[in-house]
């Protein structure tokens, strides 16, 4: 279907203002990288994102969903489809000990909630810069949290056009892995449970977790936060570190010194660059280690 005819049948559906074309994907992940999508939508609403879904699966458009694009390469040549981007299902609700947040409600805004609230569960994961929908499709953790140890169930709209309630076990999470990813099936909203505790005590825990990530990540350079995952419970930073490559570069995209398993965009990096220098980062360290690194992060 062509780029007009598409837009047309989408503003039947949204305002005008939620559709682009052509859009750089470089501004919409944290990485900085990224082509154009040949369309992106940022739905006002659950059903409005469910009607478009609807529509790009009746006319045979191939589309991806994303939250804030901070585990995500979009390759240089960008995305020929629809991008759904999720920035204004943003809702949360808090009902006793269970928080309910819409798919793109950010991780920092519900633990801000949680806090208010004098919930505990959700510290950990309060300085990953990431949505809701992307923390249950990524399984996202941190300081030995995962969302899988706080979430009761999830809306999933699923690839046969049905809405489903999966419960924890139903969405198979593991360390960074979930029965979402690989597939077309997409995180509505989600709901925590969380536990009471002194709001003292939970808004400590949570700047201790910020220091850390201050003191130990390279957050003032773009960056996708970690990009392999760790190997039997071991963090992977020492051993591209002992396998020499920090500050290694490709093109503008640099091993951070400050943390191995980080690679930063120095200014004016490509994906290409990003992507040549997680090849690199692996036959390295598969040459002097034997290791076969798996990364963490996607590649659209
Ligand atoms: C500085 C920094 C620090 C980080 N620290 C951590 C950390 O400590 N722990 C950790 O686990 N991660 C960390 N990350 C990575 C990232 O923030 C998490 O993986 C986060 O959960 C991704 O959420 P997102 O909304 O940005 O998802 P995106 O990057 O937009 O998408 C990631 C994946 O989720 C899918 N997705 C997104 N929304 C939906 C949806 N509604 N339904 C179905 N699929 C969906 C996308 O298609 C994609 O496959 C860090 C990143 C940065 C930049």
């Amino acid at each position: 279907m062509d780029t007009e005819k598409l837009v047309e049948s989408l503003e039947t559906l949204m305002d005008k203002k939620y559709i682009k074309v052509k859009e750089p994907m470089s501004r919409h992940t944290t990485f900085r990288v990224g082509g154009n999508a040949r369309i992106m939508i940022s739905p006002s609403g659950i059903d409005e994102m469910i009607s478009a879904v609807e529509l790009l699966e009746d006319k045979q458009v191939k589309y991806v969903v994303i939250g804030n694009g901070s585990n995500l390469i979009v390759s240089d040549k960008g995305y020929d489809g629809v991008i759904i981007k999720t920035v204004n299902l943003n809702s949360i609700k808090v009902n006793n000990n269970i928080i309910e947040a819409d798919c793109g409600a950010f991780l920092s805004r519900v633990s801000k909630i949680a806090l208010e609230n004098c919930l505990s569960g959700a510290e950990a994961l309060s300085g990953i810069p990431g949505t809701i929908g992307g923390a249950v499709s990524m399984n996202a953790g941190a300081y030995n949290v995962e969302i899988k140890d706080i979430l009761q169930y999830a809306f999933v709209l699923k690839e046969s056009g049905n809405i489903s309630i999966m419960y924890k076990d139903d969405l198979m999470l593991s360390y960074r892995r979930s029965i979402i990813q690989n597939s077309n099936n997409i995180v509505l909203s989600a709901a925590l449970m969380l536990k009471p505790d002194s709001c003292e005590a939970i808004h400590s825990r949570m700047a201790e977790i910020q220091s850390k990530r201050v003191s130990t990540q390279p957050l003032n350079y773009p960056n996708a936060g970690s990009i392999f995952k760790r190997i039997s419970g071991q963090p992977v930073g020492a051993l591209i570190e002992n396998a020499g490559l920090k500050n290694v570069t490709v093109g503008g995209a640099k091993v951070s010194e400050k943390h191995a398993n980080f690679i930063v965009n120095t200014g004016n990096a490509t994906a290409s660059d990003i992507i040549g220098l997680i090849e690199l980062v692996k036959e390295t360290v598969k040459a002097k280690t034997g290791i076969d690194l798996e990364t963490e992060i996607k590649i659209i």
